[in-house]
């Protein structure tokens, strides 16, 4: 399988190693040459990483590495490839651009990696939105086993068992979902992550013991605050903001959640959220 990932950032990275791991040649397209480069050195360091923890043969890591080569823009990619994805930052218009860009080199399957973007609005400019598809990749995509697919209103079934078959090529599995703003896991993670920072802000409880509850009550993995630290209160705020637009005020955004983010309290990639990151393990906050 040849494919090519547009966006060689947190998600870019995961895809192509993804790929790579499991046999494909994989071209990683950024802004420039040399940003692409950078993008293929990480995917390199990933794939070492999977490799020292037992996730990747030893024998394998080598290949897995030269599957993986940089390329300085869409233009430059080679015709006729098994599946372009796009997944740059989550701009409609950028992503539009993008995509148009990606159809001319003729891929079998167009797709992009958009969180909360409708595919049917994406697919507006395609000469064949019936090749298009969303495919909704978790981080980190080496260690998450699930692909949302979204059918747009033109996807073909062909385009969709092609999907299918990716799927199963990457050992994963999906979930098809008709489009609709948030798809299935933005629309029920930013639901549940919004009424607890809520819950958080009227003082029904702690952060921790919110978590807790989850975790242990209904068996996630982690509770609902600390996967917004580790996603990024930013990135919830931008997709609470675009679900209210849309489903209306059950999806508007805290003022706590506003006010952390207007703070520069991302979560860890800023070192505090609702956790104390700063250690590299979550912590509770002491408030001063
Ligand atoms: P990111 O900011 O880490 O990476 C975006 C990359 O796109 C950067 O490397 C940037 O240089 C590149 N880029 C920007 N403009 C470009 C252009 N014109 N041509 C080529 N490359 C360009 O973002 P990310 O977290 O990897 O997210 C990418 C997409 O994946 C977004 O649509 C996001 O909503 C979605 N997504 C993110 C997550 C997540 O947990 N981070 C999960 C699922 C889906």
């Amino acid at each position: 399988m040849r494919i090519a990932v547009v966006g060689g950032g947190t998600m870019g990275v995961g895809i192509a190693h993804r790929f790579a791991a499991n046999g494909a040649s994989v071209a990683v397209v950024d802004v420039d040459l040399a940003t692409a480069e950078s993008a293929v050195r990480r995917v390199a360091d990933t794939l070492r990483t999977a490799s020292e923890r037992g996730k990747l043969d030893a024998g394998e890591l080598d290949q897995a590495i030269n599957r993986v080569h940089a390329v300085g823009s869409v233009d430059e990619l080679e015709g006729g490839l098994d599946l372009i994805v796009e997944t740059v930052i989550e701009d409609a218009a950028l992503k539009r651009t993008i995509l148009v860009a990606a159809e001319s080199r003729d891929p079998r399957i167009l797709a992009s990696n958009t969180s909360s973007i409708s595919i049917n609005e994406l697919a507006d400019g395609l000469v064949a939105p019936d090749r298009f598809a969303g495919m909704h990749f978790f981080n980190p995509v080496w260690a998450i086993n699930l692909v949302e697919v979204i059918r747009g209103e033109a996807t073909s079934t062909d385009t969709l068992a092609a999907v299918a078959a990716i799927v199963k090529f990457l050992e994963m599995e999906q979930a098809v979902i008709n489009d609709a703003p948030g798809f299935a896991t933005s629309r029920l993670g930013v639901l549940v992550g919004v009424e607890a920072i809520r819950m958080v802000e009227e003082g029904v409880a702690s952060p921790q013991d919110i978590d807790r509850a989850m975790s242990l009550g209904y068996r996630h993995p982690m509770g609902p605050l600390m996967l917004g630290d580790l996603v990024g209160l930013d990135v919830r705020l931008n997709i609470a903001s675009h679900l209210a637009t849309v489903y209306g005020d059950r999806f508007e955004p805290p003022e706590l959640l506003r006010s952390m983010v207007a703070a520069g309290r991302l979560g860890k990639k800023s070192g505090v959220g609702f956790y104390d990151w700063t250690s590299g393990s979550p912590l509770p906050i002491k408030e001063s």
